[in-house]
C-alpha cells in the first residue's frame, strides 16, 4: 500500500520498464532485491544507479512499506556495487533525489553512485 500523501506508483516509469527488460540498460549487478545499471547521462566517470526491485517511488514509501528483507537486500546491494566497482578507496558519493525539491525525475526509488574523481563538497544549486 502506498503511504498516504504520496503519489501512487507509476508502472510505466522508465525504471519499471528497465526492470521488465522493455528498455535496455548497461547492467552492473542484479540480485533478488536490486538492480544496478549505468546512468544514461553520466555526471562522473562512474555514475551507476541502484534501484530496489519493488514498486516504491520514494524513501518514505520504501521505509514505511517495504519488508525488512527488501530493505536489507537493497542496502546490501548498494554496498556491494560500490565495493565491486572499486570505489571504497578513494571514495565515492551516494545521492538520492526525492520529489520536486529534490529534483527527482524518475518516480522509482533510486540511489545514484558517483565516483572516479574528486567530487567536491556536497550540493550545487545549478
Ligand atoms: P533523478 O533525477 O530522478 O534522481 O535521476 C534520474 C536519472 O535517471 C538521471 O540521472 C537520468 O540520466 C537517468 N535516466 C533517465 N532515463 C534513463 C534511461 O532510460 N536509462 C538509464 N540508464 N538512465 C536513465
Amino acid at each position: 500500500m502506498p503511504v498516504s500523501g504520496l503519489p501512487p506508483y507509476d508502472d510505466n516509469n522508465i525504471f519499471a520498464r528497465i526492470l521488465r527488460g522493455e528498455i535496455p540498460s548497461k547492467r552492473v549487478y542484479e540480485d533478488e532485491w536490486a538492480l544496478a545499471f549505468h546512468d544514461i547521462a553520466p555526471q562522473a566517470p562512474v555514475h551507476v544507479l541502484v534501484i530496489p526491485k519493488g514498486k516504491y517511488c520514494s524513501f518514505a514509501d520504501f521505509s514505511a512499506s517495504a519488508s525488512d528483507a527488501e530493505i536489507g537486500g537493497f542496502i546490501r546491494a548498494v554496498g556491494k556495487v560500490a565495493r565491486d566497482l572499486g570505489l571504497e578507496d578513494p571514495g565515492y558519493r551516494l545521492l538520492a533525489n526525492m520529489g520536486q525539491h529534490g529534483g527527482q525525475e524518475v518516480p522509482h526509488l533510486h540511489v545514484h553512485l558517483f565516483g572516479g574523481r574528486g567530487l567536491g563538497r556536497m550540493i550545487s544549486d545549478r
